[in-house]
């Protein structure tokens, strides 16, 4: 079976590994620092403002039509539910139930059984090989 490494135990590389465990994949997450997650908890004043309603392509500087199609098809309302996160909705800003940002880190890390996420470990290079990457 082939192993996904994720660089990075940020908003990003956490959603990833989030998705990945859902199947059962082989996960490495490689983060540098040893604060997965640091920018998740300190979002919207340690509340984390998970997203707004009021998404359109006027607020991009781009009409990359994949970020259209991400906007349109992804409610982060209902993904975050799934997960298992109730939200709240202040005017248009959307915050997890709990008030608290470390409610969506720690949802996010939920299924992380078979994740390994290692701490104080930074990428330095990534080489193409012929069956798959060296990092
Ligand atoms: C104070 C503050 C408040 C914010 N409030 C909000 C908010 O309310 N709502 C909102 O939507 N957004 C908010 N943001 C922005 C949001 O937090 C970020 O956009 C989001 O967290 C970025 O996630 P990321 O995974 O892309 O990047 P990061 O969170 O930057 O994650 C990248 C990770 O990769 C690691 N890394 C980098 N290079 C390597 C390497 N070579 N090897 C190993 N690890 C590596 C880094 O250490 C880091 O942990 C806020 C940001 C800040 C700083």
């Amino acid at each position: 079976m082939e192993t996904t490494v994720i660089i990075g135990a940020g908003a990003s590389g956490l959603l990833c590994g989030c998705e990945l465990a859902k199947q059962q994949a082989n996960v490495i997450i490689l983060e540098q620092s040893n604060k997965s997650g640091r920018k998740i908890l300190a979002s919207g004043n340690g509340r984390c403002n998970l997203s707004n309603t009021n998404l359109d392509m006027y607020f991009y500087n781009t009409d990359d039509k994949r970020i259209e199609k991400i906007i349109n098809d992804f409610n982060i309302k209902d993904y975050f539910n799934q997960i298992g996160v109730l939200t709240r909705q202040v005017g248009t800003l959307l915050y997890p139930r709990s008030n608290q940002s470390l409610t969506i880190k720690n949802a996010l890390m939920n299924n992380f059984d078979q994740v390994a996420l290692i701490e104080e470990c930074q990428a330095l290079k990534i080489i193409k090989r012929k069956n798959g990457y060296l990092v």
